[in-house]
């Protein structure tokens, strides 16, 4: 690999602390701390994302000191290893400062012109690791390096996933936090991102009242990463900024809506400058339609980040952004206006995205009652989300009720099942208005709806394996997460076997990583 096109941007730029102390404080006057990444003995690589590699300028692996990067150990001079400092709301509270208590920055690689940041999670504690001991387990590294990737494939903007290694180190986690801890295996991910910059980095200035510091940092991520923000003599670039900001963030939550992924742990700290998935914890894919579902047990009583409120989440979570960078802009009224438009941009593209997954070529006048009763319907009869387009994605007069089976997590009544064969009526006379032919209008869906994704059921298997060292599960889920719109591998495309309704890793997860 080209380890040596590694450079350190971010620490040249901002003030550090380089005393390479690792014990855990609050560091008031710095962005970030050198930290070097802890020693493990026996590391092994599992797997190596090639295309990434290639596609970031790394290119292949040569060497053992290419293995061992990976690892993060035995690390070449010009790698000087960092810990950024962020703070965040978490569940809807100011929690302080944060930072990266156990993701640790290899730095940059340039490739032309464009840079990509690299960082191990779970190499060892930093300054930021509060209580915790800065490392990561396997299975939470497994469902880390997938599913980043599997929301690649599906074309949602995130972080990726360049390398899974096993430290050799066990890990002492209690995941249902039931006073029972376990030792489990250690595991690092290398994981990529134009940039890692969070909302939460914008906070922690503000707080402190760096105001210089906050401008820096917002010149930083305009300059770097916001081509659409034009930067000079641009007497409105902050507010063009925070409106981009707004933008992409939106695109990411209306894919979360298109394709049923659930976050999990929406908090400020865990949400992307750049509009990226980031932090990928106790998330889920959802089997089930409900709104009020959430994977995380730590959730459960508020249901705060469930499927359902991420739209209100998200604009919640820009507000408080906001507030962060007021300084910068200094007029509440402009801010207010995004916002307030974010609301109702939110309803528009998320009507679009409900279009495209029906097949229609534009939303009527009608359609809103129509994607209200649908999403009534769902609730009421919880059905599987991603089959059910499956099923609705057939030339309209071959759409048969009973073919819907396949999506029922439990036997419906009648009643129910007349809910079901009305609403598909109503979907046969609707599609009847489209402009576009029914070639056009399956081609829409086939591009919109995903024939694989990522159960956590999927997961739970694979990780049971891998855990005994069998990798066949985790690789064959790795092939499938590449065509997500194909339907490569159907015995994966199947709703989540009852044995799986409550099982601890399947259905509930803890933030317990
Ligand atoms: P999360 O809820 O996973 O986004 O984490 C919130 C904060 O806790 C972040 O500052 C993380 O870096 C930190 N954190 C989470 N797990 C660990 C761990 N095992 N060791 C150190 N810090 C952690
Ligand atoms: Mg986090």
């Amino acid at each position: 690999m080209k380890l040596n096109l590694i450079t350190q941007k971010y620490t040249t730029l901002f003030p550090g602390d380089f005393s390479g102390n690792t014990m855990q404080r609050q560091t008031p006057d710095v962005m970030f701390c050198t930290v070097k990444p802890a020693d493990f003995e026996t590391t092994e690589l599992i797997d190596f994302n090639e295309n990434l590699a290639e596609e970031i300028g790394l290119g292949k692996i040569e060497n053992q000191t290419d293995k061992d990067f990976l690892s993060a150990q035995n690390l070449p001079e010009n790698v000087q290893t960092y810990a950024t400092a962020y703070a965040g709301h978490q569940f809807g509270n100011w929690a302080g400062q944060l930072g990266d208590g156990r993701a640790i920055y290899a730095g940059e690689i340039q490739n032309g012109n464009h840079q990509t940041e690299i960082q191990w999670k779970g190499a060892g504690a930093t300054p930021y690791s509060r209580t915790a001991d800065g490392r990561a387990v396997l299975r939470s590294s497994i469902r880390e390096y997938l599913m980043s990737e599997a929301m690649f494939y599906l074309g949602v903007p995130t972080t990726r996933a360049l390398s899974l290694s096993k430290t050799g180190e066990d890990v002492i986690r209690d995941i249902q936090y039931s006073g029972n801890p376990q030792k489990e295996q250690g595991a690092v991910v290398v994981r990529t991102a134009e940039s890692f910059l969070r909302f939460g980095h914008f906070e922690l200035l503000s707080a402190r009242k760096q105001g210089d510091l906050l401008k820096q940092l917002a010149d930083y991520a305009i300059e770097n990463f916001f081509p659409e923000v034009s930067s000079e003599n641009n007497p409105t670039k902050y507010i063009d900024w925070f409106q981009a900001i707004c933008d992409r963030t939106l695109k990411m939550i209306i894919d979360w809506y298109r394709v049923g992924f659930v976050h999990g742990v929406m908090n400020t700290d865990n949400m992307s400058i750049l509009g990226l998935t980031i932090d990928y914890g106790p998330y889920s894919m959802m089997d089930g339609y409900d709104l009020e579902f959430t994977p995380n047990t730590t959730d459960l009583p508020g249901r705060r980040y469930a499927f359902g409120k991420q739209g209100q989440i998200s604009h919640w979570n820009l507000a408080t952004l906001a507030n962060a960078i007021f300084p910068l802009i200094d007029n509440a009224e402009v801010l207010e206006k995004i916002l307030d438009d974010f609301g109702k941009q939110f309803w528009v593209k998320h009507d679009n995205m409900l279009a495209d997954k029906f097949g229609f070529d534009e939303v009527l006048a009608e359609d809103e009652k129509f994607f209200t009763e649908w999403q009534q319907m769902m609730q009421d009869l919880n059905l599987d989300y991603t089959l059910f387009f499956q099923q609705l994605e057939k030339p309209t007069s071959e759409i048969k009720t009973e073919d819907f089976k396949d999506c029922f997590y439990r036997n419906l009544n009648e009643i129910e099942l007349k809910k079901l064969s009305d609403f598909i009526e109503k979907y046969q006379t609707r599609k009847l208005k489209n402009n576009i032919s029914e070639k056009e209008s399956l081609d829409l869906m086939s591009e919109t709806n995903p024939k694989f994704i990522l159960r956590n059921y999927l997961l739970y298997e694979a990780i049971q394996d891998a855990e005994n060292e069998n990798y066949e599960m985790f690789f064959k889920l790795k092939k499938a997460l590449e065509n997500p719109y194909e339907n490569f591998f159907p015995e994966f495309n199947k709703k989540r076997p009852s044995k799986y309704d409550n099982q601890t890793g399947s259905s509930q997860l803890s933030c317990s990583s």
